[in-house]
């Protein structure tokens, strides 16, 4: 990953440096063998180069792999044998995970756990969607890391613990995965290639990755967990606010802005009698004009988890708050719950099968098996 390109002050800098020596030890390699899938077109060009072969060799090894979606090497039916078996000794396979467990809820989001090569298991969705009579569309929500460090206090996926980012081909298959599983579907006329071109969501966590996409001008939506409009809430929500103040946050989101043109998506998860009232949204929409123009709230009607003390607050009260910040000239949208039969929360579901909270890996510790309940 880049390093963030611009200064910054100084405790927000020592906060980053913590955070970036962290991501390294948890990109540890876990997986024996190298992965095809995540490679472009110029790399594998370059590997068929390297093993010996004409460059258009590598433009088949792409279309095995995202367009045929073969699985295994032995599936790359018209490249030469003495290809494959040259691939096959340097070390490399596909890199697809098998599927430990799905469940399809009843208006049809499904929910694929992967199970990795270090056993880890990480949660995959997809949510078709009918936007009127002649469109539909489908979602797919990809992991990027195995757990989440953030350990936000309503997120099963922060209870769940953290254990390592993930390699590239482990976000690609999970995209494959799910165009697999809605094949044969109206919704999924496009190829995976579009997918990816399409792909115009991003989920911040943190400064480092605001910045780098800043300074990439990606066209793309940022979205900010923001779950408070004031630093003291927000820290016992969200844990890691303590390293990246508020003020830091909104001013990296003016700069998103003003770098890109694209508005800033901001995430807030309506805790019932936490932060779900008007004075919360009052104070939420002062925050906002402070950060240009650029801004958008999606709320996010809390989805219970087991084990959680946190409650979703009547419709009521999530119309008082929405009204609230409209009447301050707030755009807001309501985010509606999907596959809430499905355990609709992010991480509830892998927590079911994953019992013992995930540790962080380190090249020096070895890793905890994790305790899994078989599927
Ligand atoms: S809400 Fe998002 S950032 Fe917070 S713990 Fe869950 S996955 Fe991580």
């Amino acid at each position: 990953m880049a390093s963030p390109q611009h200064v910054r002050a100084a405790p927000l800098a020592r906060a980053l440096r913590t955070r970036v020596a962290a991501s390294v030890s948890a990109t540890s390699p876990v997986t024996s063998r190298r992965a095809l899938l995540g490679l472009s077109e110029p790399e594998l060009r370059q590997l068929a180069v390297d093993l010996g072969q004409q460059s258009y060799r590598g433009k088949q090894l792409h279309d095995l792999l995202y367009k045929s979606k073969a699985k295994q090497i032995q599936e790359f039916s018209y490249v030469p044998k003495v290809f494959r078996e040259a691939l096959v000794g340097a070390g490399w396979s596909v890199g697809r995970s098998p599927v430990h467990h799905a469940v399809t809820a009843s208006d049809g989001t499904t929910k694929i756990l992967l199970k990795l090569e270090d056993n880890r298991l990480i949660e995959t969705v997809g949510i078709p969607v009918n936007d009127d009579k002649s469109s539909s569309r489908l979602t797919a929500c990809v992991s990027s890391q195995v757990g989440c460090p953030l350990r936000c206090s309503f997120c099963a996926t922060g209870k769940g613990g953290f254990a390592r980012n993930l390699h590239a081909h482990e976000i690609v298959e999970q995209v494959l995965v799910i165009e697999e599983i809605f094949r044969g579907t109206p919704m999924l006329k496009q190829g995976t290639e579009n997918w990816a071109k399409d792909d115009n969501n991003l989920h911040s966590r943190c400064s480092q990755h605001d910045k780098m996409l800043a300074s990439h001008k990606l066209q793309s939506t940022l979205a900010v967990s923001l779950h408070a409009p004031n630093q003291k809430l927000r820290e016992t929500i969200v844990p890691s606010a303590k390293s990246y103040p508020l003020g830091a946050l909104m001013d990296d989101c003016k700069n998103y802005f003003l770098e890109t043109g694209r508005r800033v998506s901001f995430e807030y998860t309506l805790l019932a009698g936490i932060n779900d009232t008007k004075e919360h949204a009052e104070e939420l929409a002062e925050l906002l004009h402070t950060c240009g123009g650029g801004y958008h709230v999606n709320l996010i009607p809390y989805n219970p988890i087991q084990g959680s003390e946190y409650k979703r607050p009547y419709r009521k009260v999530i119309q008082a708050f929405v009204d609230a910040l409209e009447a301050r000239k707030i755009t807001t949208s309501v985010r509606q719950t999907r596959g809430l039969d499905a355990n609709a929360a992010c991480g509830q579901l892998r927590n079911e099968f994953q019992k013992n909270p995930l540790l962080e890996s380190s090249p020096s510790s070895p890793q905890s098996e994790p305790n899994l309940v078989p599927a």
